[in-house]
């Protein structure tokens, strides 16, 4: 199984980033030991300045190559919310070099996901999403406001890897990313359903 999270997906999000919007989905990977399914994220030494970024997760349910935009819509039908936890000085100091962005997203239990799956075809308008620190909105979210869909994702990441089932796409985050410290809780919500919570400790 393999993680695929994409940057830069939500114009407001490039923007606080001051990050140029994208032509094509940016992506990078994550280990399959940066999946995190306890309550409990223990802040990490290397960091201090951990950023969360809370994103629709949608699974893939068949192997997949050269997906038509047409077709991928049939690759999957569930999603739930994960938190794509940064290292926001590491990947600062990553972008600066030119080097890759792994030391700073790719660490162990940097992404907390939710074990509670949605069927996509409940929500034909889009999907609202919601991130709370410590009880006040951090951010808010909505997947039609992505600038590359779901389908346009599995699209362009097919031409390069092939996907297979219950591989996991992180699919970019809405504006209001921000720092996390100890003693911080995180809930992530569908609508009103909460469907995540992570106690920084
Ligand atoms: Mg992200």
């Amino acid at each position: 199984m393999k993680i695929i999270c994409i940057g830069r997906n939500y114009i407001d999000h490039a923007k606080e980033m001051n990050a140029p919007l994208p032509s094509d989905p940016i992506y990078f990977l994550k280990p399959d030991t940066s999946i995190l399914r306890t309550k409990n994220f223990y802040y990490p030494k290397f960091t201090n300045s951990l950023h969360y970024e809370c994103e629709v997760v949608i699974k893939i349910e068949k192997v997949g190559k050269n997906i038509q935009e047409k077709y991928a819509h049939t690759y999957y039908s569930e999603f739930t919310l994960g938190i794509d936890f940064t290292a926001r000085d590491l990947q600062t100091e990553c972008k600066k070099s030119g080097l890759p962005w792994e030391i700073a997203k790719g660490f162990d239990n940097s992404a907390p996901l939710s074990n509670q799956w949605l069927k996509i075809s409940d929500f034909p308008n889009g999907v609202l999403f919601s991130l709370n620190k410590n009880n006040e909105t951090a951010q808010s979210g909505d997947s039609n406001q992505m600038i590359f869909s779901f389908n346009k994702i599995i699209s362009y990441l097919s031409r390069f890897i092939t996907l297979k089932k219950g591989d996991l796409i992180f699919t970019g985050t809405p504006a209001g990313v921000g720092e996390v410290n100890i003693g911080d809780t995180l809930t992530a919500f569908v609508g009103d359903q909460n469907v995540l919570k992570v106690n920084i400790k």
